[in-house]
């Protein structure tokens, strides 16, 4: 038998920044994950912006979570080799004069200027911006796929890391807590995400209301560099004249993969924002694991022993997932306080 403090089930955003963390910590952990396609973090652009920009709130605990990213990415990319982790100014294109007023009222406030640069920023070519634009500060991006590869490539070599489904119904009670196989943990913590989240899993936690997304990459004729152009929708430069432009919202046709219907609402954002040719070479959908409350959840199961929920990352796994993760290994190794409002209880 061998002996790990946690059993991680899933290796999704969730899973591969709270393995990362537990281990900083001193735990050891085990990771069962089968990577599917339609996985939400495969499909995700990897932005993390601590500001609605539609509504321009702040997003919630949003000052913590930024200084936590911060570190936490980056030390990653040095336990991985690999780099995947990019700040990167969003350009908020403005609808009308009134949302570039706001903007600049707003770059006054102590609370946002830490994210809104200050100044309308002039728009480069090809970008259509009739009312203007400005840059946020605190944003960017993580190459969502390079990360987690990088994390199960870490696993592996200390034969941390099993690809396969992890299967409930074989879990036994052990004097160490459970036991799964040749395995024994004090306990096993289910970040798995959408399939959790859309009742696919072997056991269930209420309070879930996913919602799809779809995304199309694009190929242009020139590149639009490293740019976000956000206005509703993103468009995200990419790689060898590519762009990534997303994210669709929707709570139903979980099952229908990407639709014709998201793609025409995409194109058209394409349209209002890009003033040249482009060419769709890919369509794609997942499932954000979302809440009623759109607050995670996160803290023990309402109804199995030695079971902790990692979940419910909504749209913002990329900002929420490292300050969350060190509160919950700060609580199971110190005992420190765990955030009430995320607790999974609080729908049973
Ligand atoms: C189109 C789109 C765009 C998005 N863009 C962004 C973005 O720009 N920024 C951002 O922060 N978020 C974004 N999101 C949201 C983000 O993708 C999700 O919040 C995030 O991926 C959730 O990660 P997760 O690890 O909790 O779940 P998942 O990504 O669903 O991963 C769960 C993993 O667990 C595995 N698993 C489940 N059950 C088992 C089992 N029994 N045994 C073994 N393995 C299991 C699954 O196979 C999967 O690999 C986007 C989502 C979509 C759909």
């Amino acid at each position: 038998m061998r002996y790990v403090d946690y059993i991680i089930v899933g290796g999704g955003i969730s899973g591969s920044v709270l393995s990362y963390t537990l281990m900083k910590y001193g735990a050891s952990v085990h990771v069962f994950d089968q990577p599917t396609e339609n996985q939400s973090s495969r499909v995700a652009a990897g932005l993390w912006n601590p500001i609605v920009l539609k509504r321009l709130k702040k997003v919630w605990m949003a000052d913590e979570m930024i200084a936590n990213l911060h570190e936490v990415y980056p030390d990653m990319e040095t336990w991985t080799g690999e780099r995947f982790f990019e700040p990167l100014p969003l350009r908020r294109v403005f609808h009308n004069p009134g949302e570039q007023n706001q903007w600049m009222e707003l770059t006054d406030n102590p609370g946002f200027k830490p994210y809104l640069n200050d100044g309308i920023h002039p728009t480069p070519p090809n970008i259509i911006a009739q009312h203007g634009s400005a840059l946020t500060k605190a944003t960017g991006r993580v190459h969502v796929a390079t990360m987690i590869q990088g994390v199960r490539n870490a696993l592996e070599k200390l034969n941390a890391y099993t690809e396969g489904r992890f299967d409930w119904s074989l879990v036994q009670p052990h004097s160490e807590g459970i036991s799964y196989g040749d395995i024994a943990a004090h306990s096993i913590i289910s970040c798995e995400g959408m399939q959790l989240a859309t009742g696919q899993a072997q056991h269930n936690v209420a309070g879930f209301a996913p919602v799809k997304g779809e995304v199309l990459k694009v190929a242009l004729p020139v590149s639009l560099g490293k740019e976000c152009i956000h206005q509703g929708h993103f468009m995200l430069g990419e790689a060898d004249n590519q762009a990534s432009v997303g994210a669709t919202y929707a709570w139903d046709g979980f099952d229908k993969g990407p639709t014709p219907e998201k793609r025409a609402e995409l194109e058209e954002h394409i349209q209002k924002v890009w003033d040249a040719e482009y060419t769709v070479t890919n369509h794609l959908s997942g499932i954000r694991p979302a809440s009623k409350d759109r607050r995670p959840l996160v803290g023990p199961h309402p109804n199995k022993e030695n079971t902790w929920i990692f979940n419910g990352m909504g749209s913002r796994a990329v900002l929420m997932a490292p300050y969350l993760a060190q509160v919950l290994a700060e609580h199971l190794l110190y005992g420190a306080p765990i955030i009430e409002e995320c607790l999974p209880q609080r729908f049973a």
